[in-house]
């Protein structure tokens, strides 16, 4: 018999919580196990180009998982298709799968997929186990005293530091019961698929594991809000996809740098928000904000996305994004802001423009923080808060030297004037949101 562990976000072997389950499932039935990922076309046909670094950085993940696997005599699985047929197949094969098991993922249309799959499989006999492995806390967790979600930051990281011990961020040993994962060539003919097999492209990305040096991490705290140096760690990619363990990476923060952890607790706290209200992924947190008169101008939006609006922050920051699938955040945060204030773009128009581009784009933490520059989400700030791109740039890139590495034109005649003046967007701005409450 076999015990199926579907990879999904968690594409690693060490500290891995469901891999452990099910090796110990395993153990106990006389079964063994088989490491499975599934490239999805429901998702692949969605993307809007075949030039993707998410899927060549998946893909390279994969082989160097398989190196890993082959190393103990194992293999991954790896398979094309929309999941609910995937399985149909597998269960069709002849050794009998007697168990799934997999990490939550809190993605409204992934639990969506995930239902389906489970009844599948509770159809043929088969059992199905998620378990939590990409937050510290989730859902339930972390509640106010009266057992509602928290919906503002401050006191859910409260609560959350007072319940961290060390049980939660205890590592799970999953390499102790290596000898129950199914033989290599039980893995199936074929290997892992090239980007060709999938009709992509190479990227010129290149896979590395995460690492964050303890220097970094000890400096963060003054650091991280310079987009000029590499102050940040780099590691959303890692945490979207599993190539890293949270809970490793939170037990070096614990020690490192508090402001750190902060961060990971607003990851969590994101991922929670979305589970406990997955309307947010499209409606606004506050119901209030649907009243907005978006002006929604197409050739205003071509201009933020391009990096031409004329404020320098700005432009630097989308131009970092399109060359790259990184932005700073403190970048994002002005980016963001300027959208969604200073041209009056519905936040969603952006929301969708940075899940196309973003290496490390999660629905969750892009949601939460577009909902938080458009004064729709779950935020204790008010909407009237707008930032002075350029004031922006004076405090965290005072040197220029952010901005003179992306927009190199900068200064000189060729760099247009702001497409539209401050304090007059700012006016406009404050208008529209008051009437939209109003009505
Ligand atoms: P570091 O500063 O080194 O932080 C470490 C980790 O903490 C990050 O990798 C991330 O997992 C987590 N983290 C940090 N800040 C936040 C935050 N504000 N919210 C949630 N998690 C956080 N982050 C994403 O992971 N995916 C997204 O799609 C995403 N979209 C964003 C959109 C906007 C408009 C804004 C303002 C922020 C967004 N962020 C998103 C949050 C943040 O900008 C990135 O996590 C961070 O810039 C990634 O770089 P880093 O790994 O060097 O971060």
């Amino acid at each position: 018999p076999v015990v199926l562990c579907w990879l999904r976000r968690d594409l690693r072997l060490h500290d891995h919580a469901a891999l452990y389950h099910a090796l110990r499932h395993a153990r106990q039935h006389g079964a063994r196990v088989q490491p499975l990922f599934i490239f999805d076309t429901d998702i692949l046909q969605a993307l809007p180009s075949r030039c993707d670094r998410r899927v060549d950085f998946i893909q390279q993940a994969l082989c160097h998982l398989d190196g890993q696997l082959a190393a103990q005599g194992a293999g991954l699985r790896v398979c094309i298709g929309a999941p609910l047929a995937v399985f149909g197949q597998l269960l069709a094969e002849p050794a009998q799968v007697i168990a799934v098991f997999t990490s939550h993922d809190y993605e409204p249309a992934a639990l969506a997929r995930d239902l389906s799959v489970q009844r599948l499989l509770a159809g043929q006999g088969a059992a199905w186990h998620s378990v939590k492995d990409q937050v510290i806390f989730e859902k339930n967790e972390v509640l106010k005293d009266d057992g509602t979600p928290y919906t503002v930051f401050t006191p859910y990281s409260k609560k959350w530091r007072s319940r961290l011990s060390d049980f939660y961020l205890q590592s799970y040993p999953s390499e102790k019961y290596t000898a129950h994962l199914a033989a290599r060539a039980e893995a199936g003919e074929g290997g892992i698929p090239t980007l060709a097999d999938m009709g992509f492209q190479a990227t010129g990305i290149r896979f590395a594991p995460p690492a964050v040096s303890p220097g970094l991490l000890r400096r963060y705290a003054e650091q991280r809000d310079i987009p000029g140096i590499e102050g940040t760690s780099r590691l959303g990619i890692h945490l979207r996809f599993g190539t890293g363990s949270v809970r490793a990476l939170a037990r070096q923060a614990q020690t490192l740098s508090d402001a750190f952890l902060n961060e990971l607790i607003w990851r969590d706290f994101f991922q929670m928000l979305l589970w406990h209200y997955p309307h947010s992924v499209d409606q606004s947190f506050k119901p209030d904000y649907d009243a907005m008169a978006w002006r929604n101008v197409p050739e205003e939006f071509d201009r933020w996305k391009s990096g031409t609006t004329g404020y320098p922050l700005v432009d630097a920051g989308m131009r970092e994004l399109h060359a790259t699938g990184f932005m700073h955040n403190r970048v994002r945060m002005s980016t963001a802001s300027f959208l969604c204030k200073h041209l009056l773009i519905d936040w969603r128009w952006g929301e969708r423009y940075f899940a196309e581009q973003l290496l490390d784009y999660d629905q969750a933490a892009n949601v939460g923080n577009w909902q938080w520059a458009a004064g729709s989400g779950a935020d204790a700030a008010p909407y009237f808060r707008i930032f002075n791109p350029h004031l922006q740039a004076q405090k965290f890139d005072p040197e220029q030297r952010y901005i003179r590495q992306w927009v190199p034109e900068f200064g000189t005649p060729a760099y247009p004037p702001p497409m539209v003046e401050h304090a007059l967007a700012r006016q406009r701005c404050l208008a529209v949101y008051q009437q939209a409450l109003k009505s």
